[in-house]
């Protein structure tokens, strides 16, 4: 697997400021649902997100916030572990 996004430097990725962004979510028509046990906490769906949405849960695992995800389903495509379903909002 390749984990190269690991050595990104803080600061050297454009970061959306979340607490400014507009509330994608309310427009989703598809809804990521990330499963918690195959999840393996790589990070490539936390890198990949556009909207900033995915962040880790105190195991470590992938966790999305709703108010921003637009169900766009780019991190469904990058799980390694397909962990991450696309079903109907
Ligand atoms: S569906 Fe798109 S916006 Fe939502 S968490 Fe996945 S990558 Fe982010
Ligand atoms: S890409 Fe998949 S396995 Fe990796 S952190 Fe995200 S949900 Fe977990």
């Amino acid at each position: 697997m390749n984990e190269a996004w690991k050595n990104i430097e803080e600061g050297a990725v454009i970061k959306h400021d979340i607490t400014k962004s507009p509330r994608t979510g309310d427009w989703r028509y598809m809804k990521p649902e990330i499963k918690k046990a195959e999840c393996i906490g790589c990070g490539q769906c936390f890198s990949v997100c556009p909207e900033a949405a995915i962040d880790f849960d105190a195991e470590k695992k992938a966790d999305i916030d709703y108010d921003f995800c637009k169900g766009c389903g780019v991190c469904a495509t990058v799980c390694p572990k397909k962990a991450i379903i696309m079903q109907k909002n």
